[in-house]
C-alpha cells in the first residue's frame, strides 16, 4: 500500500453533498445511451427520407454511429419524440400537411419542455423562410433549402448541431450532478456511524453514474494487509458479506481482485470496475468498488472526484465520532464496554421486568497482585465471555475495577449462569481458574435513571459482602423487590430531607448519681406521612447514597438552636451528634465542620462527635487524620457501641478520644450477667488509666442504675431518665426537677 496521505488527484476540495433516496428505491437512475446519435428525420416525402438515410446512414460524426429514426408527418414525430427521450437532433420538414407544419412542431417541441434536442429546419420552397424570431423563440439550429443541402452541406450542419447537443447536455449532466452530490452530502453528514454513512455513500455513487450492479466499500489501515480490510458496506450479490474481511471472500467473489488492487495503489479507476478511494488521517483508506456494465465517460469521472474529495471529508468525521464514542464508551484495557455505555443502555431502555446485575470479582485483587495486570483483567474477559455466550447473548459491562455490569430478564439463561458462576472454569493465558462473586442487582422499575439504578444495584452489591450472606448472593424475587423498596425508601429519603420532614430528637446525658443534665445525644427522626421510620432502617440507607452528612449537619444545627435557648436561661449542656463512619473518612470532614461551626456559632467544646468503634477499623489513615482535626477544633470524641467492635483495645490509647459509651447489650443483663459484668469493669478500669469518661447507654431500670454507679460509673443516657424528645420537651424537661437535679 502507498503511504495514505498521497491523495489520488482528486480536482478541487469543495465541500458538496448527496440525496439519501437516489431514485425513491435507491434504484440508480435512467442512463441515456450514449453510444450512439438518435437523430429524428421528419419528412412527408419518402425520397427526402432515401437521400438522407444514403447521406447520414452509415456516417460516424463526433466519434459516434448514427440511429435515424423516421417520421412522415408531425404526428408521428411526437410520438417518436415521445418516446425516446434521448433524440438529439431533429431533421425537420417545414412544409407537410400544411405549410407551417414544421414551424408549429418545433414550438411543440420546446413547449413540451424538450430544450436540449437540435432543430435544423428544411424546406423544398425556397424563398419561404420562417421570420427570424422564430429562428429565436424556438431555438432553431440551422434552416436550409432542400437543394441547398448538399451531402457536405448535410453533414456539416449536422455536425454542428450534434456538438451544441453535445454541449448543452455536458452542462446539464455535471448541473444535475453536483446538484446531486451537494444535496445527498448534506444528508450523508448526517449520519454518525460508519455503516450507514458508507452504505449512503455506495447508494450515491450508483445514483451519480447511473449505474446498478455489486458494490462494496472496504475500510483498510496502512498497517494491516490488504486481505484484513472489512467490508463495511455492500450492495448486490456483495451485501452478505458486509463485516467480513477481504480474505473472507471467495476468490471468484466480484470485485476482490480490482478491490485489493485498488487498497493497495490507491487508485482512482473508471475503466473496468469503478475504483474509488479515500485517505483520511491518521491511517485509513476507504475504498468503494462497483460493478457496471455501462461506458463510464470523462463527466462521470470529474463528478466521481468531486464528490470523492467531499465525502474524503464524512469519511474522516464519522471516524472521529466513532472514535470519540469509544473513549467515551470503553474500556480499552478490558476490551469491554464500560459504565457510561451500561448507563447510557439503561437509560435507552423501557422500565420492565429486567434488573441490572453487578458481579464484583472478588478473585481479582489476589489476581491481580500475584499474577498481575494481563491475567486479572484476562480474568474479566473469560468471565464476560461466558456470560455473553449464552442464548441472547447478553452484553456485559465494565462497570469497575473488578464488578461486570450486565442487564438481565428473570428466567433467562444468563440468570441461571449467574447463580452457579461459582462453579464455571475460566481458561486465563493457559491456567484454568474459578473465581469467587459477589452479586448486587437492581430493577429497571424506574425509567430514566439510569445512575440511581446502578447505584441501588452497587448497594445491593456492599451488602452481598456484609450481610453474612456469603460472598455470592443468589438474588431472588424478594431480592428484586427490596431493592425497589429501596430505591423507593431513597428517593422519599431525599425529598424528606429537602422538605423537613427529618427532624432531632434529644435524649438527655445525664449524671448516674444525681440524674442531672450534662448534655443530649442528637437522635434523627424521620416521620413519613405519619409513621415513623426506624432510624435503623434509614440511617445505613442515608450512609449508602451519601445522605449521612446532611443528616449530621441537621444534628449539629439543631443542636445549635437547642443549646442557644438553654444558654439563654443560663443552663450548660453539650450537644452530642452521631457521625456515620463513611463521613469520618472524607478528606473534606475538616474544611465542612469548620464552615458548619462558624455558621451555626455553635463552640466546638460544647459539641461531642459520637462515632462507632466499627468505624475505626476501616480506613484508618484518612479516619485518624480526621479524629485529630476534629479535637483540634476543640471538638470532644466519643466511642459509641463500645464492647461491640472486633477491634483491639490497644487503639483506644492512641486515639484522641474522650468518652467510651458502653453498649446496651451489656447494660441489659448487667446484675445477672457475669461477662458482661467484666466487660464493663474492664472498660471503667481501662478509661481511668486513659484518663477518659465512661457512659453506659440504655439504662432502662433503677437495679441497671445502681448496679452501674455501684461499679463507679458516672455518665448514663436511657429510658429510666429520659426518652429522645423535641427542642420544646429537652428544654421544660431542663427546667423541670427531674432534669436540673435530683
Ligand atoms: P445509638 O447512637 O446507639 O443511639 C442510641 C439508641 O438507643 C437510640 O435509638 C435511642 O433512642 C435508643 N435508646 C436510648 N435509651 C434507650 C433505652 O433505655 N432503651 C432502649 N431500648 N433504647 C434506648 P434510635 O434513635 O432508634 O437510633 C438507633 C441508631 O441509629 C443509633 O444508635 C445510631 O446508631 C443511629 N442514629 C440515630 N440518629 C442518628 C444520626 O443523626 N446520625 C447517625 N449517623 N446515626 C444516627
Ligand atoms: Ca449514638
Ligand atoms: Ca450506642
Amino acid at each position: 500500500m502507498q503511504p495514505l496521505n498521497t491523495q489520488p488527484e482528486i480536482a478541487g476540495d469543495e465541500v458538496a453533498i448527496i440525496e439519501d433516496d437516489i431514485g425513491a428505491n435507491g434504484a440508480p437512475s435512467a442512463r441515456p445511451d450514449r453510444a450512439r446519435w438518435k437523430i429524428l428525420v421528419v419528412d412527408d416525402d419518402e425520397e427526402v427520407h432515401a437521400v438522407t438515410r444514403f447521406v447520414l446512414g452509415k456516417a460516424e460524426l463526433l466519434g459516434r454511429p448514427l440511429d435515424l429514426i423516421e417520421a412522415k408527418s408531425s404526428r408521428d414525430a411526437q410520438t417518436e419524440l415521445l418516446h425516446h427521450s434521448d433524440i438529439a437532433v431533429i431533421l425537420l420538414d417545414v412544409v407537410m400537411e400544411e405549410h407551417d407544419s414544421g414551424l408549429k412542431f418545433a414550438r411543440w417541441v420546446r413547449e413540451a419542455g424538450l430544450e436540449d434536442v437540435r432543430i435544423i429546419l428544411r424546406t423544398g420552397q425556397p424563398g419561404y423562410a420562417p421570420e427570424l424570431d422564430v429562428i429565436r423563440d424556438y431555438d432553431i439550429n440551422d434552416y436550409r433549402a432542400k437543394s441547398e443541402l448538399t451531402q457536405t452541406r448535410l453533414i456539416t450542419s449536422m455536425t454542428a448541431a450534434l456538438r451544441s447537443y453535445q454541449q448543452i447536455e455536458t452542462i446539464e449532466r455535471s448541473r444535475r450532478g453536483l446538484e446531486m452530490i451537494i444535496s445527498s452530502c448534506s444528508q450523508l453528514f448526517q449520519k454518525r456511524e460508519l455503516a450507514s454513512f458508507s452504505h449512503g455513500v455506495l447508494l450515491q455513487i450508483a445514483s451519480l453514474c447511473g449505474i446498478d450492479g455489486d458494490g462494496m466499500i472496504c475500510a483498510a489501515t496502512e498497517n494491516a494487509a490488504p486481505a484484513d480490510s472489512s467490508v463495511i458496506s455492500g450492495v448486490g450479490a456483495l451485501a452478505p458479506f458486509i463485516g467480513s474481511h477481504l480474505r473472507d471472500l471467495p476468490d471468484e467473489a466480484n470485485l476482490k481482485t480490482a478491490t485489493l488492487e485498488a487498497i493497495r495503489r490507491n487508485m482512482f479507476s473508471t475503466d473496468g470496475p469503478l475504483l474509488l478511494s479515500v485517505d483520511t488521517p491518521p491511517d485509513r483508506r476507504f475504498v468503494a468498488s462497483l460493478d457496471h456494465s455501462l461506458p463510464l465517460d470523462a463527466m462521470d469521472s470529474a463528478l466521481l472526484r468531486v464528490f470523492a474529495a467531499n465525502i474524503a471529508v464524512g469519511f474522516e468525521n464519522v471516524g472521529l465520532i466513532e472514535r470519540l464514542d469509544r473513549l467515551a464508551y470503553w474500556d480499552e484495557t478490558a476490551d469491554l464496554p464500560n459504565r457510561h455505555r451500561l448507563l447510557k443502555d439503561i437509560g435507552d431502555h423501557d422500565a420492565d421486568d429486567r434488573y441490572v446485575a453487578l458481579v464484583r470479582v472478588l478473585t481479582y485483587s489476589d489476581t491481580l497482585s500475584a499474577f498481575g495486570q494481563a491475567m486479572a483483567t484476562g480474568l474479566l474477559r473469560e468471565i464476560a465471555g461466558c456470560l455473553r455466550e449464552l442464548p441472547g447473548q447478553p452484553e456485559v459491562y465494565r462497570y469497575a475495577e473488578d464488578v461486570l455490569g450486565l442487564v438481565v430478564k428473570p428466567g433467562s439463561a444468563a440468570e441461571a449462569r449467574l447463580a452457579d458462576l461459582e462453579s464455571c472454569q475460566f481458561q486465563v493465558v493457559g491456567q484454568v481458574m474459578r473465581a469467587r462473586f459477589a452479586i448486587g442487582c437492581a430493577p429497571l422499575a424506574y425509567q430514566g435513571d439510569a445512575a440511581l439504578i446502578c447505584e441501588q444495584a452497587f448497594a445491593a452489591l456492599s451488602l452481598a459482602g456484609v450481610n453474612g450472606r456469603g460472598d455470592l448472593v443468589h438474588f431472588d424475587a424478594q431480592m428484586v423487590k427490596d431493592a425497589r423498596n429501596r430505591i423507593e425508601l431513597i428517593a422519599a429519603l431525599r425529598s424528606a430531607l429537602e422538605d423537613g420532614q427529618v427532624d432531632i430528637a434529644f435524649q438527655p446525658l445525664v449524671d448516674i448519681a444525681s440524674g442531672a443534665c450534662k448534655g443530649f445525644e442528637a437522635l434523627a427522626r424521620w416521620n413519613r406521612n405519619g409513621a415513623p421510620v426506624s432510624p435503623a432502617e434509614f440511617i445505613p440507607l442515608a450512609e449508602q447514597v451519601g445522605l449521612s452528612l446532611k443528616i449530621f449537619e441537621l444534628g449539629v444545627r439543631r443542636s445549635a438552636h437547642l443549646l442557644a435557648r438553654l444558654n439563654a436561661k443560663g443552663c450548660a449542656a453539650y450537644a452530642s451528634v452521631n457521625l456515620a463512619a463513611c463521613d469520618l473518612e472524607r478528606e473534606d470532614l475538616l474544611p465542612f465542620m469548620m464552615n458548619l461551626l462558624g455558621r451555626t456559632q455553635l463552640p466546638p467544646s460544647s459539641l461531642q462527635i459520637e462515632i462507632t468503634e466499627q468505624s475505626l477499623i476501616r480506613d484508618f489513615t484518612v479516619s485518624e487524620r480526621n479524629l485529630r482535626g476534629l479535637k483540634n477544633l476543640g471538638c470532644r470524641i466519643a466511642i459509641d457501641d463500645f464492647g461491640t467492635g472486633y477491634s483491639s483495645l490497644s487503639y483506644i490509647g492512641r486515639l484522641p478520644v474522650d468518652v467510651l459509651k458502653i453498649d446496651r447489650q451489656f447494660v441489659t443483663d448487667i446484675a445477672t450477667n457475669d461477662s458482661s459484668q467484666a466487660i464493663v469493669s474492664l472498660t471503667i478500669a481501662l478509661a481511668q488509666r486513659l484518663k477518659l469518661d465512661v457512659l453506659a447507654e440504655g439504662i432502662e431500670t433503677e437495679q441497671q442504675r445502681s448496679v452501674l454507679a455501684g461499679m463507679g460509673l458516672r455518665h448514663a443516657q436511657g429510658y429510666l431518665f429520659a426518652k429522645p424528645m423535641t427542642v420544646a420537651q429537652a428544654e421544660a424537661w431542663q427546667g423541670s426537677p427531674g432534669g436540673a437535679g435530683r
